[in-house]
């Protein structure tokens, strides 16, 4: 570690009430989602903070109230030197009527060494770390070689790409962070991707009409959707417990490769024949794999599953795969990660964690999933790297260990100024 660096990590200790501050302020933003659209005051903040600290700011809408903020620093000498894209999501989880909190979840307190609030582990913790960490580079007037980028998106918490659309706004780096929870560890994660199902009959039926649908001599080629979507769902069970038998990634425990079944909607009125019925379900697949594979798979043994039956065979169910948003088109991806252990940028993370920590960083896979599957997605080099734990996330009484929160600080400090100040590769 330079003495430059020391320096600015032996202030975090002394300013340590700056990070806590930091992190009220952004809790103390209302930003649930559902119901979205409510983050535009904590994006102004957010934009704000970035310009005082030099960077140029680029803000739009992705949807009204609900801007994407990409503040750019570009380095001294950007062409030789390794850029950084720091990624976090500003929206944090819903909190319904019926949750007993402490005090109100957005009036965030500090008792027995930790922040309570929504959003102190899933993610403004994360934010307040890598921000103040910006703020004392800015401060101690350091000009990194390298150019830094700090993307804060909205929509996460529904599915909503507010990631996607910076990579699709060009926005690229030698390596990215998302600063989600993760417990201070080093993370790939599975991929998730919804998708719906639909069963339908090309005519409709009367509910009179089910004697002769059914029985010997009834002689009418008719079937109800909701019965016949039953065989697709035993169908996608015998799908899963096959990849569960067949497929395993380290660190996932067998099985985690799951299709829930998890809305169906079907029937018009019991006076009819159910003549459409659409199944939602949610998909969980392993870093290795991609939602075009998974979806491909899932078609191909459906298909299989329908043409062993005379009245499926002749009425192929559809599929609609992915969204945009689950509160819009009720949809979402989250692309897998693969972790590189042997990235420059994951061992300059990992030797900044020694070095503030004194202890190796584990390196393994979320068993959730973040936006850092659409930065690999774009061919950014990415790791999931935060503060917070999951038993925490969208839990009541929320929170975050303040100590945790400022060895973040010290590692994320640490690791701009490192890896901003190597040559590309
Ligand atoms: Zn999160």
């Amino acid at each position: 570690m330079s003495v430059q660096i020391q320096h600015l990590v032996e202030q975090i200790d002394v300013r340590k009430d700056e990070v806590i501050d930091l992190l009220k302020k952004l809790i103390e933003f209302k930003t649930p989602a559902p119901p979205a659209r409510n983050t535009k005051d904590a994006q102004t903040f957010v934009a704000d903070f970035l310009r005082e600290r030099g960077f140029s700011v680029d803000m739009w809408d992705v949807y009204p109230n609900d801007p994407n903020v990409v503040g750019v620093l570009k380095g001294s000498d950007a062409d030789h030197f390794n850029s950084l894209i720091i990624n976090g999501h500003i929206d944090v989880a819903e909190v319904s009527e019926e949750e007993e909190w402490e005090l109100d979840p957005f009036t965030p307190i500090v008792k027995n060494g930790v922040v309570i609030g929504r959003g102190a582990a899933d993610m403004k913790g994360g934010l307040a770390g890598a921000l103040f960490a910006i703020q004392l580079l800015h401060e101690a007037g350091i000009e990194l070689p390298g150019s830094l980028l700090f993307q804060s998106v909205i929509g996460e918490e529904v599915g909503e790409a507010g990631t996607l659309e910076c990579c699709n706004r060009g926005y690229k780096a030698d390596f990215a962070v998302v600063v989600d929870t993760s417990d201070l560890h080093i993370q790939g994660q599975g991929g998730v991707i919804t998708g719906w199902i639909t069963v339908k009959s090309t005519q409709t039926f009367h509910d009179a009409t089910r004697r002769q649908m059914i029985h010997a001599g009834g002689k009418l080629f008719g079937a109800s959707t909701i019965e016949k979507m039953t065989k697709i769902i035993q169908g996608l069970q015998e799908l899963e417990r096959h990849w569960a038998v067949t497929k395993s990634y380290p660190g996932f425990l067998p099985g985690t490769n799951t299709i829930n079944p998890a809305v169906i909607e079907g029937g018009r009125h019991a006076a009819f024949i159910a003549d459409e019925c659409r199944l939602w379900i949610t998909v969980h697949y392993y870093p290795n794999e991609s939602y075009e594979q998974i979806i491909k798979e899932i078609e191909k043994h459906i298909r299989h599953v329908a043409s062993a039956d005379p009245w499926l065979r002749e009425n192929l169910p559809t599929f609609e795969w992915g969204g945009k948003s689950m509160i819009v088109d009720r949809g979402e991806i989250f692309p897998s990660l693969e972790i590189d252990p042997n990235h420059s940028g994951v061992k300059k993370l990992a030797a900044a964690h020694h070095a503030v920590l004194q202890e190796n960083v584990v390196v393994d896979v979320s068993p959730t999933v973040t936006d850092g599957g659409w930065l690999g997605e774009a061919g950014i080099p990415t790791a999931i790297y935060g503060p917070g734990n999951l038993q925490n996330a969208h839990a009541v009484n929320e929170q975050v260990s303040i100590e945790q929160l400022i060895e973040y600080t010290k590692v994320m400090v640490t690791f701009i100024y490192e890896w901003c100040h190597t040559q590309k590769a």
